[in-house]
């Protein structure tokens, strides 16, 4: 399959978005999905948002924003428009969370992951399966500033631009939505289904490690009334080259280190399109010139 017989059935004009949380430092991995968002868009006419995920703000930190958008700048990734960061979208998340209440879906939760978890073992990574029982419990709205969705038992199907078709039931992974959490804090799925309703994306691109949330997201979109749900196109995830996961704390992944190192930004773009199996050498590769890829 080609990459344009793939985005053919994208709108003229379309957008997609590059949505990094700033919970710690850029590294090779949000690299390589900046050459999946920006070089496809280069490529099949997209538009990029940049949007600021800062929905959780016990791990979001400023600097971390600061820093972020400076290597992304350093990289030369330039964003079409930037999206208002999260945390000013409050009003907004309290305006579709009420459209939600209206249509009956909406229930306040005291639970705490202890009493969800029970004695079912804890799936790293994995949000638990909520039973719904706070469903009938008629919590007063004081109680607590959690809610839930209640969603049916129906099946998502989508068809990932690049993993081809995928089948989920929400009700089976993660049961109703948590929406807002007892701190009074949106959720990732919540705020990021807003977010792109709100925003206009046609196309999500990102890792893998996120393909289970898609059908949450898709399911909590039509719940939103989304009527063309976007696309979406789940790339493989960046190794070492042991063939480990990358994680945050790597300093050869991080991209201060490699910037304090004397590497060039080319050499940075490169080396995650090495590592991301995009490329067979290190070679340079400038942050405009990442549509080469994703032309044929
Ligand atoms: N903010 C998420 C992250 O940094 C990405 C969310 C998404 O692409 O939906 O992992």
């Amino acid at each position: 399959m080609t990459w344009r017989a793939l985005t053919a059935a994208l709108p003229s004009h379309w957008t997609t978005r590059f949505a990094p949380a700033p919970t710690g430092r850029l590294h090779l991995g949000h690299v390589l999905n900046a050459i999946y968002v920006w070089g496809i868009a280069q490529a099949h006419g997209g538009h990029v948002v940049l949007r600021i995920e800062d929905h959780d703000r016990t791990r979001c930190r400023p600097e971390y924003e600061a820093a972020l958008l400076s290597d992304l700048a350093w990289l030369g990734f330039e964003p079409d428009t930037i999206a208002p960061p999260q945390r000013d979208r409050s009003g907004r998340y309290e305006q579709a969370l009420a459209a939600l209440h209206k249509n009956g879906l909406v229930y306040p939760c005291d639970c705490s992951r202890r009493t969800i978890a029970g004695d079912a073992p804890e799936v790293p990574n994995e949000e638990l399966r909520y039973d719904g029982r706070c469903r009938s419990r008629n919590l007063h709205e004081t109680a607590t500033l959690a809610r839930r969705v209640r969603i049916d038992d129906g099946v998502e199907a989508f068809n990932d631009l690049l993993l081809g078709p995928q089948v989920a039931a929400p009700s089976l992974q993660c049961g109703d939505f948590l929406v807002r959490d007892r701190l009074g804090q949106w959720t990732y799925q919540f705020a990021v289904t807003v977010d792109d309703l709100d925003q206009k994306i046609d196309l999500i691109i990102r890792g893998e490690d996120l393909l289970s949330s898609t059908s949450r997201q898709q399911h909590l979109a039509r719940l939103l009334g989304r009527v063309e749900p976007p696309r979406f196109l789940h790339h493989p995830l960046l190794r070492h080259p042991d063939g480990t996961k990358l994680s945050k704390s790597r300093r050869d992944s991080g991209i201060a280190e490699l910037r304090a190192a004397g590497r060039r930004a080319a050499e940075v773009i490169g080396l995650a399109a090495l590592r991301g199996g995009l490329l067979g050498d290190a070679t340079a590769i400038a942050a405009n010139d990442v549509a080469q890829f994703f032309v044929l």
